[in-house]
């Protein structure tokens, strides 16, 4: 493991003397420091990606897919420093670390595969025309703390192989492991093509506000979403916002109660609940809801929550303070209304944990239904009619996915129909894939990644029509 992690600027190491402190989640100690880029790195890594830009855009699209493929080979070499890094910024066991770094490499050979053909609109005797996606230029990448490398690399294979240069930027939370993958890439990907800054929150806000930059591709909050689309009307950047969710699963009487419950147990708690699809209210039929609660309630009660670096733990914390801050102050306001709650165990004091927290039944326009709690928390609701739970489930300013859980297909997909979701699951979760475009709909985000469509937001079309003569 490198002792000391730069920045990659110019295929370059920079250093900072200003400093970012980065905390195990697992203690709440301080482990590292790294660099805290301000505006004169920014304008550099800007700089180095404009220098690049005419270089890669002209580059075939076959060697931009080589390179993306290839990028997944170094994730796949380093998997096992990575994972480690990786667990003690953000605090997921050993495993699941390992297995975010093996997608990310599927990822970026996934999107290799991939290619948007010019499309051909008029080839006749009086006029040719076709229509180009060409990159946008230069793109900032801002990436959260729950995923911070697989979100980071869906930003890195998707600009790089339609040609664009970027400026990414990790969450101040976890700053390493993205810092060392640019380490790691810097003999791979020509100078200048990718750019990896790490700093506090003022290094956001530049980059938005940043002239130099045509788009930017956020991942992170709702509330945050908001301002970046704000400060990137500036020079009009394109934008892709990944934002918040508070997906719905919605559990028919048709299911395996058990089987369903252990699905809808790592669909809820899966990061220790950190992930922007997981589910974040359960609807229940009335026909199974005691059963389905039972068997919840077992398995949140033997579920292992720890240090993720210590084995047999299958849960870490929250990764950080101000989101236990969130988790706890949620879950004290559920107990305040009187709510029913069924808690597993977690450690006790030093780190950031919050027990597996089941709440049953609380109101529906409770905080802890209406909120995204973005924590180890699921409330169960109760339903008996088809329509009601739609209107229920689609009663929220998020869209970003939901579930289905039936033994009827034909339900599951009218279901589906109905739901103001950019993904709807049934009787399966997060089953997302680089080949499909993942968005959310109202506020969860703007526009799409991933797939055919997630590779067009990092283009502008161009058409060129030529005028022949008439034979
Ligand atoms: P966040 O919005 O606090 O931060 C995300 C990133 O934005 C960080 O890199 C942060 O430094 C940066 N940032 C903060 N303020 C900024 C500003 N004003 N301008 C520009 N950048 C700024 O989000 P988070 O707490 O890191 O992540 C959790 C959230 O992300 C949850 O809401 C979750 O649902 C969402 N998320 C969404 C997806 C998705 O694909 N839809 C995936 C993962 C996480």
């Amino acid at each position: 493991m490198t002792e000391k992690l730069t920045l990659t600027i110019g295929g370059k190491p920079v250093d900072t003397k200003a400093r970012l402190e980065v905390r195990n989640p697992a203690s709440g100690d301080v482990f590292a420091d790294v660099p805290d880029a301000g505006r004169a790195e920014l304008d550099q890594a800007v700089a180095a990606a404009r220098a690049a830009f005419a270089g890669w855009r002209d580059t075939p699209w076959a060697e931009r897919q080589a390179l993306v493929s290839r990028i997944g080979d170094v994730l796949k070499e380093n998997a096992e420093e990575l994972a480690r890094m990786l667990t003690r910024e953000q605090g997921k066991p050993t495993a699941q670390a390992l297995g975010e770094l093996s997608g990310a490499a599927g990822w970026c050979k996934a999107t290799a595969s991939l290619d948007l053909p010019d499309r051909v609109i008029e080839d006749n005797d009086s006029r040719y025309c076709v229509t180009r996606y060409e990159p946008i230029g230069i793109v900032g990448g801002i990436s959260p703390w729950n995923f911070p490398v697989l979100l980071s690399t869906w930003k890195i294979a998707a600009a790089l192989v339609t040609g664009n240069t970027l400026v990414l930027k990790p969450s101040p939370f976890t700053p390493m492991t993205v810092l060392r993958l640019g380490e790691l890439l810097r003999d791979v990907v020509p100078p200048g093509v990718l750019n990896v800054i790490s700093g506090g929150d003022a290094l956001g806000p530049m980059m938005t506000e940043h002239p130099g930059i045509g788009k930017i591709s956020f991942t992170g909050s709702s509330a945050t979403g908001r301002k970046v689309m704000a400060s990137a009307a500036g020079n009009l950047k394109r934008l892709t916002l990944e934002l918040g969710g508070n997906d719905a699963a919605i559990v028919f009487p048709d299911v395996d109660v058990e089987a369903t419950a252990k699905k809808l147990f790592w669909s809820a708690f899966s990061n220790s609940g950190q992930v922007c699809i997981a589910t974040k209210r359960a609807y229940v039929h009335d026909d199974i809801f005691e059963p389905m609660v039972s068997a919840l309630t077992a398995l949140v009660r033997s579920t292992p929550m720890g240090d993720g670096s210590q084995q047999g733990n299958a849960l870490g914390p929250i990764q950080n303070q101000p989101q236990l801050e969130r988790v706890r102050e949620l879950v004290d306001a559920s107990q305040q209304a009187g709510d029913t709650l069924v808690q597993g165990k977690a450690p006790a004091d030093g780190g950031y944990f919050v027990p597996l927290t089941l709440v049953v039944e609380p109101q529906e326009d409770s905080p802890i239904v209406v909120k995204e709690q973005f924590g180890p928390v699921l409330p169960l609701l109760r339903f008996s009619d088809e329509d009601d739970v739609v209107a229920r489930a689609n009663r929220s300013d998020m869209g970003l996915a939901a579930t289905v859980w039936t033994a009827d297909e034909d339900r599951g997909l009218r279901i589906a129909g109905k739901l103001e979701t950019g993904s709807v699951w049934i009787n399966e979760s997060m089953a997302i894939s680089p080949l499909a475009p993942f968005g959310g709909r109202k506020q969860s985000g703007v526009g799409v990644e991933n797939g055919i469509e997630g590779l067009m937001a990092y283009t502008e079309p161009k058409t060129i029509s030529i005028k022949r003569s008439p034979p």
